[in-house]
């Protein structure tokens, strides 16, 4: 029989020999040398030479809000880019004026890049948006800057979530007020359409999507359109728990395309929002963040979620929401058999570790969260040198074999980009090789979904599901390496310009 596709003459990532794969029905059905493999080519096989390019699995990136993702591209005012408040301000103003109706919602700020270095405030809102409710969302999805408008609109007294002088909502009252601005249903299929589009140029063919209220329905109606080329894994939030229990819907439920895998809790919130947990207080004040979620609730939560067959995962960024964590696991009878998830793991001890080791815990991380890490940058201004230095340790739990998932949280998208820090990282425990960061990023992301045994490897029998970079690593340096192709189930999904 012959092949759909035949890619020739580069190295293929995870053989030493090979330098050809075949495909057929969407489905990788040999690796080797090209002389055998072309034996495979008939009249209608599309043949790709390779040119000594390298082709690796496609990307999973195991922890993304993929929606998120897609709206940055099509509604919210992206703040990203902005390298001073005042620009970021100058963006929202633009943007009430081109959209003089309605909310104005910009996400992605982060003023660890701005020589003003404070967060954004309610009177500069005011100023840039007097006439519209207006709300900006932090980079790390845990501050939501308000302006009086927008903040009219929050139901819930001053507290410790809750600033009204300074128009800050943290944790479950920011995404709270963000469920109020959030787009109607059309824009968000539109914002699946572009996130997938935005995926596939970075060689991501695959995302475990930590999922808000709404976007299953948005999910499915872009799949029905053809326009979600991505696959997608949903962790929903906790609070479908109930539904999902009721429906009996278990792990793996849905299509190729997208998959119910299980639900994500949080136990603490984020480094840069001062919110996650901390055994001792911030360096910069403030107090030593919050626990979200009570050890009792996550365990029973945890332990009806195991017997529902659900997968669950679980955010965990400081030391103290971590042994919280793990307590609950322990506590809800989780063992090694099982397969839960940590989510961002960035403050573990060592002894954390060896229990989430014991526990046959996921580690669920980010590599591009390495770039606040370092002299002078948010971490060690949070945390202090001693601590910012044993931030994000990749090193250590690969050393106690924890099954390791990389992921980008979409901040930024780009495993390129998250791959290039962990070769060159601000601290030893943070290094990897090269090898060790893109298995985290395909089969360590595969498995952490149940799905190694479609996923993350190129094996015959495999999703042809892959990737083409632009040259060779052993040969050129990684940050100059881009994604030439990206192909799903043997459909490519994205080709750069200019690319050969
Ligand atoms: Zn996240």
């Amino acid at each position: 029989m012959t092949a759909d596709l035949i890619l020739q003459g580069g190295p293929v990532f995870g053989s030493d020999e090979a330098d050809t794969l075949a495909v057929r029905c969407g489905r990788i059905v040999a690796v080797g040398r090209a002389a055998e493999l072309l034996r495979l080519k008939g009249p209608k096989t599309v043949l790709i030479p390779l040119r000594g390019r390298p082709v690796l699995p496609g990307f999973f990136d195991a922890h993304t809000h993929f929606v998120r993702v897609g709206l940055e591209r099509t509604f919210y005012v992206a703040l990203g880019a902005a390298r001073s408040l005042g620009e970021a301000l100058d963006r929202l103003r633009e943007a009430a004026q081109a959209r003089p109706e309605g909310w104005i919602v910009g996400r992605g700020w982060d003023e660890s890049l701005w020589p003003e270095r404070r967060y954004l405030e309610r009177a500069d809102l005011d100023r840039a948006v007097p006439r519209q409710p207006c709300c900006a969302m932090r980079v790390d999805g845990h501050l939501l800057a308000c302006n009086t408008l927008a903040l009219a609109r929050c139901p819930l007294p001053d507290g410790e979530f809750v600033d009204r002088d300074l128009g800050h909502l943290r944790e479950e009252a920011a995404w709270e007020l963000s469920r109020l601005a959030r787009p109607d249903p059309d824009t968000l299929v539109d914002a699946v359409a572009a996130a997938s589009r935005h995926a596939a140029a970075l060689g991501v063919t695959a995302v475990a999507d930590m999922a808000a209220p709404g976007d299953l329905a948005a999910y499915q109606m872009a799949a029905r359109r053809g326009t979600l080329r991505t696959r997608v894994f949903l962790y929903l939030p906790i609070e479908d728990l109930p539904a999902l229990k009721e429906l009996g819907v278990i792990r793996g439920f849905g299509s190729p395309l997208l998959t119910i895998q299980g639900v994500k809790a949080f136990a603490d919130g984020s480094i840069g929002a001062r919110t996650a947990a901390l055994d001792t207080p911030y360096r910069d004040g403030n107090g030593s963040g919050q626990l979200l979620t009570e050890r009792a609730t996550l365990a029973r939560s945890w332990r009806q979620a195991n017997e529902a067959g659900l997968q669950m995962a679980v955010h965990a960024i400081g030391d103290r929401a971590i042994g919280e964590v793990l307590a609950a696991a322990h506590a809800a009878g989780v063992s090694r058999l099982d397969r839960h998830r940590l989510e961002h793991l960035e403050l573990p001890t060592p002894d954390q570790l060896d229990a989430a080791a014991g526990l046959g815990l996921v580690a669920s991380m980010q590599p591009n969260f390495l770039q606040w890490s370092g002299p002078g940058r948010l971490y060690e201004e949070r945390l202090g040198p001693e601590r910012d230095a044993e931030s994000d340790p990749y090193a250590w739990v690969l050393d106690r074999g924890i099954p390791l998932a990389f992921g980008s949280d979409g901040m930024p998208m780009g495993p390129l980009y998250g791959i290039g820090l962990v070769l060159d990282p601000p601290h030893p425990i943070q290094k990897l090789s090269l090898s060790e960061a893109i298995r985290a990023y395909t089969e360590g992301a595969a498995r952490a979904a149940y799905a190694e045994g479609e996923l993350g490897t190129i094996a015959p029998g495999k999703q042809a599901d892959l990737v083409v970079l632009s040259g060779d690593p052993d040969h050129q340096p990684w940050r100059e390496l881009e994604v030439d192709m990206a192909f799903l189930a043997g459909d490519r999904v994205y080709l750069r310009e200019g690319a050969p």
